[in-house]
């Protein structure tokens, strides 16, 4: 069962009408909600703005008493209407970017899953739709999906393809109906339909083509399924052999596999599942949920090994929920239809190609897909959600900025890769597009930029890039003709996006951690505080480089940063330091490393935090060589849990000029003395998140006290590792730091985008003309 909280909530509406847009109101009654800890909304309206309010009648009280004596010194207020309606058990407060008296078709929406009318007609046999599994209605089923051109109607949507029958039609036509302009809108007789196929593209002629899929599921084999925005690769979660053979077919070997749960009761039963997770996954948007496994879940192992935490998500299209109610299911792993990191497949003729030899059928239709578009990914740390992968049910609703500008485009990082446009004061986030070094998501890349233009309408001639030279997304950018570019370095991105969804002003201490961020001094930066606002920074404080051995070489082999790390501490007594890891290496490739760094070739120097994690988890005997991106850091956090030691390892902090520099020598110190007691790896590992938070509490401290700035933003993909997140939150929170993080984007590269829009926008409005700020970094 859920807990459910037995403190009274209140929700409001609050009508305001005077001054109130263009002067910061809108910021300030974010701010003053998050204050008073109340979710909800603000929006503007032709005559003001509309506000909701939710939380304890006596922070609603309080809210309601400081807005008037509060409110910025343009702002004036003429009229204040409050009244109670029912509450909606909503975890934060937003800034809603569009204006509440825009007609809904104006924005094209996402993608929202079927919802319960649609289900209870396609569950009655007596209803024309029954078991249709294309099933949908105005507040349900496929849009950002299907669409092929902006305005948002059915000839500019895939089901152009479909004449509507006189039924559909009728409803379709008719203002009282729920079928009011459905765009989508079809039944049995008119719309789109399921085939079945067999593994080499055949069809497979069978009058129910989901009863068999749902049979061949149960005998344990694979089947490729065309959901919203693209395949899934799917088969029964509790078979132990076809989990195996899904790994082996599509050469997966550990990075953990999502499964689909029919209800929210079977996700409890794998998994802790507390309220605010219970309501994410039953959203309208249904992301994958991250949620810590039960000891006692009954799954194979193969399902996410080494990890204490499951990617769970409910049923979202008719034709899932027909799949589960036919064939019984408990779990289906439903993992993308690729190989390893490419984009998702989305045409019926190309998953035949590119799953051929994974699936033993094709469960497809005929309704286009025109977006790929991933499912989203959150999870719950901290108390508040997190977006680690926003795309599928969130894009493409912008996120509200307080900048006004003339059109951007960001073309974002390299791997996680999103774009971003920014059309007036909303920033408008591509889907998760994926790793630009495999060239389909790098054709998906250019489909996205140019499908973003067109329905937003906009064609912008400035474009926001990454500094690093090799990334794709930066070439890209340097071969268009005609524009102003804005290159902006990688942490700096991270941290304006974080302010920008936290809608900051002014200057912040910036936490940038994350694996590999290109410097403005040609190093590999990861582990930077830095002093920053929209329009610039100045690094303040970062961990001491070390080379990276081999360069990427060293990404996919942790143990050469712990010899890194081990040589820059101890340099040639390392060999005689007796420690397991050091014994049990590969002597000749241990010397070869060695060499590689003393000659200092193909060895960049790096502060990167991802790598020092990396380190750590090598040298206590964890993984010297990873199968999927950031693995062994994952599996140190995973390890961190099982314990509950309370000791944190200390590092040394330098100073030169004005830069702080984090050290390693006392850490690794620690450690070596650590392992030679024999110490616990769950002990070790988090003795060290705990010493990692602690030291960048303290750098923070002595650079609020240098500058006197109190706001410090967290981003970059290490605080996906939610034991770092929450132990640097509460050690920043101890010392009275107001603290910003993502929730609505990415803490990842994905977010990187949005940052990046963010500064070429300030830069601009700064400086017009300057041509400082365009040409090649
Ligand atoms: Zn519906
Ligand atoms: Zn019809
Ligand atoms: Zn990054």
């Amino acid at each position: 069962m859920i807990e459910t909280s037995t403190m009274p909530l209140l929700r409001k509406t609050i009508e305001i009408s005077g001054i109130v847009q263009g002067v910061g109101f809108r910021p300030f009654v974010y701010r003053l909600a998050n204050q008073c800890t109340l979710s909800g909304f603000i929006a503007n309206t032709p005559a003001g703005v509309t506000i909701e309010i939710e939380g304890s009648p006596e922070r609603i009280e309080e809210f309601l008493t400081r807005l008037p004596q509060e409110i910025p010194p343009l702002a004036r207020l003429s009229a204040l209407n409050a009244r109670e309606i029912d509450p909606q058990l909503e975890s934060t407060f937003r800034i809603l970017s569009t204006r509440l008296d825009q007609p809904a078709s104006a924005l094209i929406s996402p993608d929202i899953a079927v919802c319960d009318d649609c289900l209870r007609e396609m569950s009655n046999p007596r209803d024309r739709r029954f078991r249709y599994p294309f099933i949908n209605c105005t507040n349900c089923g496929p849009r950002f999906t299907i669409i092929r051109d902006i305005p948002y109607d059915r000839a500019c949507t895939s089901m152009n393809a479909f004449k509507m029958c006189a039924a559909c039609q009728s409803e379709y036509d008719d203002p009282a109906d729920r079928r009011f302009h459905a765009q989508p809108n079809a039944c049995w007789d008119c719309g789109p339909q399921l085939q079945l196929l067999s593994a080499d593209g055949n069809l497979i002629d069978i009058a129910e083509p989901i009863r068999e899929a749902a049979r061949l599921l149960q005998q344990g084999s694979i089947l490729a399924i065309k959901g919203l925005g693209g395949f899934h690769l799917a088969c029964n979660a509790k078979n132990t052999a076809a989990v195996e053979l899904l790994r082996a077919r599509k050469h997966r070997i550990e990075k953990p596999f999502a499964i689909m749960v029919p209800h929210l009761d079977f996700a409890q039963k794998l998994c802790h599942v507390d309220e605010l997770s219970a309501k994410q996954l039953r959203s309208i948007q249904r992301p994958i949920v991250l949620l810590p496994a039960r000891p006692d879940a009954d799954l194979p192992a193969g399902i996410a090994p080494a990890n204490r935490f499951l990617g769970v998500f409910l049923p979202y299209t008719p034709l899932h929920h027909l799949l589960f109610t036919i064939g019984k299911f408990e779990a289906l792993v439903m993992t993308s239809g690729n190989l390893s990191e490419e984009p998702l497949a989305i045409e019926n003729q190309e998953a035949v190609q590119r799953l051929h030899g994974i699936a033993d059928a094709f469960l497809i239709h005929n309704r286009e897909i025109l977006r790929r578009c991933d499912d989203s990914v959150m999870r719950i740390s901290a108390g508040v959600p997190q977006q680690l992968r926003r795309a599928r049910g969130f894009v493409p609703v912008p996120v509200a900025i307080e900048t006004e500008s003339q059109p951007i485009l960001a073309v974002g990082g390299e791997l996680k890769n999103t774009i971003c446009v920014i059309r007036g004061a909303e920033a408008f986030l591509s889907q998760h597009i994926g790793d630009l070094e495999n060239l389909e998501s790098y054709k998906f890349f250019n489909e996205a930029v140019a499908h973003l233009h067109r329905i937003l309408e906009v064609q912008p001639t400035i474009i926001a890039h990454d500094l690093h030279p090799d990334y794709f997304s930066t070439k890209w950018a340097l071969e268009r003709e005609g524009v102003e570019r804005v290159p902006v370095q990688h942490h700096h991105a991270h941290i304006a996006a974080c302010m920008a969804e936290n809608h900051l002003d002014g200057q912040v201490i910036g936490i940038a951690l994350d694996g590999t961020g290109y410097g403005t001094d040609d190093a590999i930066w990861g582990g930077e505080i830095l002093v920053a606002n929209y329009d610039g920074f100045e690094r303040a404080a970062h961990l001491q480089y070390v080379p990276l051995p081999g360069g990427a070489a060293a990404i996919h082999e942790p143990w050469r940063m712990a010899v890194s790390y081990l040589a820059r501490n101890f340099g040639n007594e390392l060999l005689s330091l007796g420690i397991p890891f050091v014994k049990e290496i590969d002597q000749r490739k241990l010397l070869l490393v060695l060499q590689m760094m003393q000659r200092e070739i193909h060895s960049p120097r790096s502060s990167s935090c991802g790598r020092l994690f990396d380190a750590v988890a090598a040298l206590i005997g964890l993984r010297g060589t990873v199968t999927y991106e950031a693995q062994a850091a994952i599996e140190l956090e995973m390890a961190a849990h099982e314990s509950t030691d309370e000791g944190a390892y200390p590092f040394d902090l330098l100073k030169e000029g004005s830069l702080w520099k984090i050290g390693t020598h006392s850490l690794f110190d620690w450690l070596i003395a650590d392992i030679r007691k024999q110490a616990g790896i769950p002990d070790m590992a988090r003795r060290f998140h705990h010493g990692v938070a602690l030291v960048l509490a303290d750098v923070a401290a002595k650079i609020r006290d240098e500058r006197s700035l109190n706001r410090v933003c967290l981003s970059g993909g290490c605080f996906q590792n939610v034991l770092l997140f929450e132990f640097l939150l509460h050690a920043l929170r101890q010392q009275n730091f107001e603290v910003h993080f993502h929730t609505e984007v990415p803490t990842g590269d994905g977010g990187l985008s949005l940052g990046q829009a963010l500064v070429a926008a300030h830069r601009i409005r700064a400086n017009p003309i300057s041509p400082q700020t365009s040409g090649s970094p």
